[in-house]
């Protein structure tokens, strides 16, 4: 039986991947220190015997016995709010955590996977963005603490791979949402439908203009997954090229929710990026991957989810 080592297992992609190679018949050791992550998006795993779980912070160093085939570094925060929180832990686990996973990987003869993201491109002046654009990045600005610790990430990913030989991947993941997102983590998912559900305003920041491209999380996984089981090093953008402002974005959850919610104009953060869209011919082409989900079943979806979590006024 191969055997992974996913990070960030408890989160909400990482605990998306935990069930997608337990479901594939791999053997998960799930990692995380519940720095945004919880305990109930992998409680459901605990009694599985392929499934074991480390509680490790792994900006330390990382130990695991016995062989591992693959590791996924997924442990970060993800969300503006996080990261704007938490600098230092963000600018840790872009840095040493890849570090002590590289040494791992190279020690271990393992596949070694990356979470890169679309933030790797800034504030975009090329639409739709390709993996070959470079991106526009202020390294001193509120978001640089996240952008800049992930293109450093791909850089020592891409060192370890040229000068030590390690296989590497980086999947450079755009928008996503689904099921298990922390209702609170600011993203404008779950901000918007939490709001929606509570009968609250829903806060748009800006003038709502700017665009982003939401993918369903069951796509996500499955280019993931295909993705570290291919042997490209160089980056892949995953991600779904359905573009949308994030005032229609607003009024669609509005809309689904048969909310009485009305959408409100609030300061745009600094460096918010206007315009989003990937370009996912190499998805295509190197692992024949395409997104399934559209927008309205994929909100759907999550709804079913936010409904059990939120705490809906009672109507009269
Ligand atoms: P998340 O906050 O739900 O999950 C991150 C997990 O990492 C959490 O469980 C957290 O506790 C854990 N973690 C953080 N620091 C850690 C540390 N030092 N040691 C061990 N565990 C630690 O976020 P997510 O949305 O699931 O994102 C997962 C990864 O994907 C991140 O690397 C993120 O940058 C990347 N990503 C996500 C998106 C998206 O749309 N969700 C987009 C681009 C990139
Ligand atoms: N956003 C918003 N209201 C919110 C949260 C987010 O208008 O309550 C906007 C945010 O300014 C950005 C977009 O929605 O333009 C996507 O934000 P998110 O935090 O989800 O992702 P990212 O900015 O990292 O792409």
């Amino acid at each position: 039986m191969k055997r992974v080592l996913i990070t960030g297992a408890a989160g909400f992609l990482g605990s998306h991947l935990c069930e997608k190679f337990l479901s594939e018949g791999y053997y998960v050791i799930g990692m995380d220190n519940f720095l945004t992550g919880s305990e109930d998006n992998i409680s459901h795993l605990f009694g599985n015997k392929n499934f074991e779980f480390v509680h490790h912070d792994v900006t330390k160093y990382v130990h695991v016995s016995g062989e591992l085939d693959y590791i996924l570094h997924f442990a970060s925060p993800a969300s503006p709010i996080d990261y704007l929180e938490m600098p230092i832990q963000t600018l840790k686990v872009g840095s040493l955590a890849p570090y002590n996973l590289l040494g791992l990987a190279r020690v271990k003869g393992s596949r070694f996977i990356i979470a890169s993201t679309s933030e790797v491109y800034g504030d975009p002046s090329v639409h739709p963005q390709p993996e070959s654009y470079w991106g526009n990045v202020n390294p001193i600005g509120p978001r640089g603490v996240y952008d800049e610790a992930k293109r450093f990430q791909e850089a020592i990913t891409m060192g370890y791979h040229t000068f030590h030989g390690v296989n590497t991947g980086m999947v450079r993941i755009f928008n996503t949402y689904g099921p298990r997102m922390r209702l609170n983590d600011g993203r404008a998912l779950p901000a918007f439908m939490s709001q929606a559900l509570r009968g609250e305003d829903i806060t748009v920041f800006g003038d709502g203009s700017q665009t982003r491209s939401f993918c369903y999380v069951d796509d996500l996984v499955d280019g993931i997954f295909k993705l570290t089981m291919s042997d490209e090093h160089q980056p892949v953008n995953i991600g779904n090229p359905q573009e949308i402002t994030i005032k229609e974005f607003a009024e669609e959850i509005v809309t689904l929710t048969n909310s009485g919610s009305k959408v409100i104009y609030q300061d745009l953060p600094k460096d918010d990026p206007k315009q989003r869209r990937p370009d996912i011919t190499r998805a295509k082409e190197i692992l024949n991957w395409t997104p399934k989900v559209d927008r309205s079943e994929g909100l759907k979806r999550t709804l079913e989810y936010f409904e059990t979590k939120v705490d809906t006024p009672t109507t009269v």
